[in-house]
């Protein structure tokens, strides 16, 4: 059979690229081997004549130096023919399958290397062996099979002979035989393996043995269950290396959380913070990468309801006491020990997020870049959890370069300031030099900027911080005169006092040459260089909002918008000295067009624009 595409790929990279440490295979190998064996555990509590002929589960490492293999044994769950070909055949990890997308979209060489931070899983033999065999029996079932592959084109499956099934040395399992290549030799070589296994594999509850079956033989690893271990025992070398295998990394967790929960439920947690995000953190479809166990027996690592959906980052173990041993899938569901963990787990982490924010600013930042936007979520969804998380959340802002917190943001308030000003749009940059903002920084008035999509999201559910309510400089009519404006141009402020009456007309004229297109024309308190904006009517949804709607085609009807005129401009001073005619109905639709490029929405009819700019050019440069 042929591999699927993606597996062609995935091996043609594994195979000539770049893995800084190939070591790796052997933790991939011994981590499925180990997952095998927890999922038989977890069957045999309804089944116990699955395993009651071999009740002992261990991983065995054989090597043979003569044909040159490398034997990886389990008395795990096994695979049954159709589960080799589409366990072994296919990418069904959504995790991989996203990093080929990326790869298969830029190809290019650093996201290449990238893959080898990464477990590629089952693959990673093909770094160290020109020809991979398994064979297996599954728990329960009567035939065993063979699956063989070069790892180039295919693979084949067939029913295994007498003499490979008795490689299985038990009524079940798996055994992967790796055809080692020249330059592997060293995985034949006893220490090495030992030392493979102690640096990455420690920690596995499975017991791993090297070499034949002999009495009184003591396992490689004598880690155990991490999390059930006291704080102060385990080393930091060791919760690396536990997360490593939890999340397949090769990266140092951020944050570390280990602890244990008593009272009205009981659970240990072993919890960690990624400093890399991971690929597929947008993609619906990801699976949590919290393991759930009962009494330090695996369950699944997908247990829905388990983590918040805005935590789909954090990884690691949870251990709970509470629930029984057979629970089904179906009953984890909506459970009520799981939904009091949830609880706890997510109050946990915003607690240890919020100490790391004190005590390694540097690193919360890290975080915060990586998975701010996604943590935003829990804004909208968990209640009972907003004061923690409007604790955490950071934000740009006007003054300065770096990210400030909303407590931060309110002891800065000005007197009489009585809302958290702030401004949203997708661009940074852009919005760093938004016209609305001129009057509030002239004023020395402080506004964040509000760059995730997701923002305009849950400042639907949360109003206010504190008492003080969120304000969207694009919005409604803000009253600055109240704050010292520090005008910098006096005679401009009483030129256009003088000017009154006539921009009086100006703005009739404009209202009536832009009826159609905007809902109002007002003179803005908001401006201090340039001539328009737009601003949203008190009660009609933002700017941005409004384009976020439109993209995802909620929302059909375009709302008209009021166009804001800055009576100290040159430009305008000099439109209202204008008689009514053609030439003052050309400036209003361009001064409207001008607003809505800065505010990065289309003009709705460009040969109009580009006619009546040409027009006014023209006469510009004759002069
Ligand atoms: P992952 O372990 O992340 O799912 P792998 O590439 O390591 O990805 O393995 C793919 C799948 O092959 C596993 O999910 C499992 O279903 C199956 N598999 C691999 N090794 C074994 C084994 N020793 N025993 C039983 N099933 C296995
Ligand atoms: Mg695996």
């Amino acid at each position: 059979m042929n591999f699927g595409a993606d597996v062609s790929r995935l091996l043609e990279i594994v195979a000539h690229a770049l893995y800084s440490n190939r070591d790796v295979f052997l933790r991939e190998l011994v981590s499925n081997a180990s997952d095998a064996c927890d999922r038989l555990r977890y069957e045999a509590i309804d089944k116990p004549d699955l395993t009651k002929d071999d009740p002992d589960f261990r991983v065995r490492i054989l090597k043979d130096p003569k044909p040159r293999t490398l034997t990886v044994l389990d008395n795990g769950i096994g695979m049954n023919r159709a589960e080799l070909v589409e366990h072994l055949g296919t990418i069904a990890k959504s995790g991989t399958k996203a990093i080929m997308e990326q790869l298969k979209v830029s190809g290019d060489k650093e996201k290449l290397s990238l893959i080898g931070q990464f477990g590629v899983g089952f693959y990673a033999s093909f770094m160290v062996a020109h020809k991979v065999e398994v064979v297996s029996r599954k728990a329960g079932e009567s035939e065993t099979w063979h699956w063989e592959s070069d790892g180039r084109t295919g693979f084949t499956v067939r029913e295994a002979s007498k003499d490979e099934h008795a490689l299985l040395s038990s009524s079940r399992g798996t055994a992967v035989i790796l055809h080692l290549n020249e330059d592997a030799g060293d995985y034949l070589i006893e220490q090495k393996l030992t030392t493979v296994i102690q640096t990455w594999s420690d920690h596995i509850s499975i017991p791993v043995f090297i070499g034949a079956a002999k009495n009184g033989e003591e396992p490689v690893n004598k880690g155990g269950a991490l999390w059930t271990k006291p704080k102060a025992s385990v080393t930091k070398e060791q919760y690396t290396e536990f997360y490593r295998h939890i999340g397949h990394g090769m990266d140092e967790p951020l944050l570390t959380s280990h602890w244990r929960a008593e009272g009205t439920i009981e659970y240990t947690a072993l919890l960690f913070l990624p400093t890399m995000r991971p690929w597929d953190l947008y993609d619906p479809t990801r699976k949590h990468a919290v393991r759930l166990y009962v009494k330090r027996v695996f369950i699944t690592d997908d247990c829905q309801g388990l983590m918040y959906p805005w935590l789909r980052f954090v990884r690691g173990v949870i251990d709970s006491e509470d629930l029984p041993l057979n629970i089904s899938r179906e009953m984890l569901q909506h459970n009520p020990v799981i939904d009091k963990i949830r609880n706890g787990v997510a109050k946990h982490i915003l607690t240890d997020l919020d100490k790391l924010s004190r005590d390694d600013a540097i690193g919360f930042t890290t975080f915060w870049e990586q998975f701010g936007a996604v943590v935003k979520e829990g804004l909208y969804d968990a209640f009972s959890l907003r004061e923690e998380l409007l604790k955490i959340v950071r934000f740009h802002t006007t003054s300065g370069e770096n990210l400030t917190s909303l407590a931060d943001y309110v002891g800065r308030m000005k007197d009489k300031q009585d809302a958290i000003y702030y401004i949203s749009g997708e661009n940074l940059g852009n919005l760093r030099n938004s016209p609305q903002l001129e009057g509030f920084k002239a004023r020395g008035l402080e506004v964040l900027l509000f760059t995730d999509t997701i923002d305009d999201f849950w400042l639907q559910a949360v109003l206010d911080y504190q008492g003080k309510p969120f304000q969207s400089v694009t919005k409604g009519n803000i009253d600055l005169s109240r704050f010292d404006a520090g005008s910098a141009k006096p005679e401009a402020d009483k030129k256009s006092e003088e000017n009154a009456p006539a921009l009086d007309s100006l703005l009739t004229a404009i209202r009536e040459t832009l009826q159609d297109e905007v809902s109002e024309v007002r003179l803005s308190a908001r401006l201090t260089d340039s001539p328009v904006c737009l601003v949203a009517a008190e009660n009609e949804v933002d700017l941005r909002m409004e384009r976020v709607l439109r993209v995802h085609q909620q929302y059909k009807p375009i709302v008209k918008r009021v166009l804001e005129i800055n009576p100290k401009h040159p430009l305008i001073e000099r439109m209202s000295a204008l008689p009514n005619g053609a030439d003052l109905n050309d400036a209003a639709h361009l001064l409207l067009d001008q607003a809505r490029i800065i505010q990065g929405e289309p003009v709705p009819d460009p040969a109009r624009f580009a006619k009546s700019m040409s027009r006014f050019m023209e006469h510009a440069l004759s002069i």
